[in-house]
């Protein structure tokens, strides 16, 4: 029988254990800042605890890591990990460089159910949720090669990578109580930008939760017909479900919903579209930015000409949102938004 990850253990589960062992409560404290703040990954190396106990944790316990199978360097300096899981699964998490940050974009699904049109993850099939601890690593993978390769710290991290975190919503919550706590990271949660497909139940769900991070949404088309085209979860989730999703979003957190868009040659690109946008940026609060295209190989989608995403940025202007463009990183090594897809290492998937 394999044995449970310590890290997969709820607090309280914990306690109880190390209460049945006869510990002292200080105990908690001790394991949780090894396993998570220093990222020990062996019960032997736990220093400050008596050689009694370490041992019979090991007995009780595994510590699973992830292994950085493949490191890709763009020439923009991105960096892309293939990652390897405890059971062979690969999924992947990229480091993005610019003057003032360095963010991770992590990945919490191997693989993805929903099957954007214009995504290569959505090739591979959604195989499993990442735990919490998954998620933490990647993480943590990515602040040490920031250290190591930038000698700058990780200022930013955004769950953009392969999957759908709203879908794997309590390892997400999980990863993210890590990521800020005490015992793990301690990084502020307004440096953490959720980002979802919009799941308007699970919106909400955020937004009750409320756990401080940014949230985005991949609009891509605020015309329900369009939408639906290339992204077939409009079809159970609307633009005027998304809609009140998000304006409950903003009462409970005050914070404004950052739309992403990637504006495509022949499918958002007429006037009815600029309009939609705009009425919808005026009933939500809202910012947007607007994505280059990573093509994909699918001569569908091409990205639209420089005077559309001028009357884009126009149009919202007039309203008082500014939409940025977003240059697209790490491209040369299929690092960019909608382009992980495991391409070096389709060989790993089990
Ligand atoms: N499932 C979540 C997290 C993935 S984020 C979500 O949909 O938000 C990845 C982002 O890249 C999304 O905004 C997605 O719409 C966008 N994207 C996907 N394929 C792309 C492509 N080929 N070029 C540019 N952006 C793309």
């Amino acid at each position: 029988m394999t044995k449970k990850d310590i890290r997969s253990l709820k607090p309280a589960e914990l306690q109880t254990i190390l209460s049945d062992l006869g510990q002292p409560s200080f105990r908690i404290r001790q394991i949780e800042e090894w396993v998570w703040k220093r990222s020990c990954k062996d019960f032997n190396e736990m220093s400050n605890l008596p050689a009694a106990l370490r041992t019979q944790l090991a007995e009780m316990f595994s510590i699973h890591g992830i292994v950085v199978d493949d490191m890709q360097r763009s020439i923009d300096g991105t960096i892309k990990n293939a990652v390897k899981l405890h059971d062979g699964r690969v999924v992947e998490s990229v480091l993005i460089p610019t003057d003032k940050r360095i963010t991770a974009c992590i990945s919490s699904q191997v693989g993805c159910s929903l099957d954007c049109h214009f995504c290569a993850t959505a090739r591979l099939k959604r195989m499993r949720n990442l735990n919490a601890e998954e998620i933490y690593d990647q993480v943590v993978n990515i602040k040490n090669q920031a250290e190591q390769y930038f000698n700058r710290p990780l200022t930013n991290i955004v769950y953009m990578g392969m999957g759908e975190p709203l879908l794997n919503y309590q390892n997400v919550l999980g990863s993210i109580d890590k990521i800020c706590g005490d015992s793990g990271l301690g990084m502020a949660p307004r440096r953490i930008t959720v980002s979802t497909v919009g799941i308007a139940k699970m919106i909400r769900s955020l937004a009750d939760d409320n756990p401080r991070t940014n949230l985005a949404l991949s609009l891509h088309s605020a015309r329900n017909e369009v939408r639906e085209s290339i992204m077939p979860i409009t079809k159970t989730n609307p633009i005027e479900m998304l809609r009140d999703a998000m304006n409950y979003w903003y009462s409970k957190t005050s914070s404004k919903v950052t739309f992403e868009y990637v504006i495509w040659k022949g499918i958002n690109d007429q006037i009815e579209d600029i309009k939609a946008l705009v009425k919808l940026c005026k009933q939500v609060p809202s910012k947007v930015n607007i994505i280059e295209y990573n093509p994909i190989g699918d001569d569908r989608f091409r990205m639209a000409e420089a005077e559309v995403i001028k009357a884009y940025q126009d149009a919202l202007g007039e309203i008082g949102v500014v939409a940025k463009v977003r240059q697209s990183r790490g491209s040369d090594i299929d690092a960019a938004c909608g382009q992980l897809a495991n391409k070096n290492l389709a060989n790993l998937q089990v």
